[in-house]
């Protein structure tokens, strides 16, 4: 493709224009659409709307698994044999520990995420307690993402404080009978409309690499823009073992950043941010994701891990990006440093090699000879 046309991209996606599903099609695998100018026309659009700066969430898993749903990517669903550390919600202390630690680390949004199919009439009301309790603490944005909620219990959410609710569509509405069969994509659907009514600004992703088409994720990236979504966390799968999708998806860093970009040119002003799976699925391109996307978690995922909080602070400072926190990157660095994290990074990514690594023949029994003085 010429370069006019990458800048054309640029600027329809700015005026949000929509763009027809063969050129998305194009977009996400046609070689005629270079990966590097692709970066770049995303990134123009990243740039007028957030400039050089990452957003930093901490996600908190306020309840750990026994959720009668059976979502087949998930460590907590009923279907799922993962053997993870199951708990009841925890104490509002600790969420309130964690939210305190949580904007401590220069994160800006502080998401709590409670299993299940939704919350009781009863747990609504805590929950509106304990938002209140945490806007009135810390000067941290609050999102949550608690299951299927209805119009009431979003108002009240609201009241309370709650800047966004998440909810994720997940894939598209043909695909999702294959990923869940105990919800049914409209239910997403309903509580996503029943946030937009009450004014709660929506946080809702998806998860590539669900044995979807490309199809599949144009019409989600489409359908999240027609419900003017705030925030789209991009997550790439992670297969374990006992969940229904165990098994590694096929797809490579080239795609994975296709997909960032396609989600940000359909959606220019949102939030899009990179989630669980960059470290496993984009390996060495993961910088690369900065230039589409302006938001990345850190300190893991529900129940896998991530990169060290370091190392993604360092990233970010590598790639010349700032983040949007009270706190400068530099000062998060320097405490890391003194937590004595980054030198821990730095002595794992400078390690020595040890006598095995430098002699594994002599380890084998194959005892080397004299040295020749080489
Ligand atoms: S409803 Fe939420 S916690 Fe329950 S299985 Fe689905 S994704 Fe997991």
């Amino acid at each position: 493709m010429e370069h006019v046309f990458y800048a054309e991209l640029a600027e329809k996606s700015v005026k949000r224009e929509i763009i027809p599903d063969e050129l998305c099609l194009e977009i996400l695998s046609s070689p005629r659409v270079e990966l590097l100018r692709l970066l770049d026309a995303a990134y123009q659009v990243r740039q007028k709307h957030y400039g050089n700066e990452v957003q930093l969430h901490i996600i908190n898993n306020a309840q750990n698994g026994g959720c009668p749903e059976d979502c087949h990517y998930c460590t907590q669903a009923k279907s799922s044999t993962t053997g993870i550390e199951t708990y009841p919600v925890k104490a509002e202390s600790e969420i309130l520990d964690e939210a305190q630690r949580a904007y401590e680390s220069g994160a800006y949004r502080y998401c709590m995420v409670f299993a299940g199919r939704g919350p009781s009439n009863s747990r609504i009301e805590r929950l509106a307690e304990l938002i209140k309790t945490i806007k009135s603490q810390f000067p941290i944005q609050v999102c949550l993402s608690a299951g299927l909620i209805n119009r009431e219990g979003v108002d009240i959410l609201k009241e309370a404080g709650l800047d966004r609710l998440n909810h994720n569509l997940n894939t598209s509405e043909k695909h999702y009978p294959n990923v869940c069969t105990t919800h049914t994509y409209s239910d997403r659907m309903d509580t996503l409309k029943a946030a937009r009514e009450v004014g709660v600004e929506l946080c809702s992703g998806l998860i590539v690499g669900m044995g979807e088409n490309s199809g599949d994720l144009i019409e989600v990236a489409k359908t999240l823009r027609e419900l003017r979504v705030s925030s789209i966390p991009v997550n790439f799968l992670l297969p374990f073992e006992g969940n229904v999708f165990s098994a590694a998806p096929d797809i490579n860093p080239d795609y994975c950043l296709r997909v960032i970009c396609l989600f940000r040119l359909l959606n220019s002003d949102a939030e899009i941010r990179v989630a669980a799976g960059r470290e496993l699925h984009l390996r060495s391109m993961e910088v690369m994701a900065l230039y589409p996307a302006n938001s990345l978690f850190i300190d893991g995922y529900l129940n896998a891990k991530g990169a060290s909080r370091s190392r993604t602070l360092k990233m970010i400072q590598d790639a010349g990006f700032t983040i949007k926190a009270d706190k400068s990157l530099e000062h998060l660095l320097e405490r890391e440093t003194e937590r004595g994290e980054s030198l821990s990074i730095l002595n794992q990514d400078n390690a020595m090699k040890n006598l095995n690594e430098l002699r594994p023949s002599f380890r084998a029994g194959n005892i080397p000879g004299e040295s020749d003085g080489l």
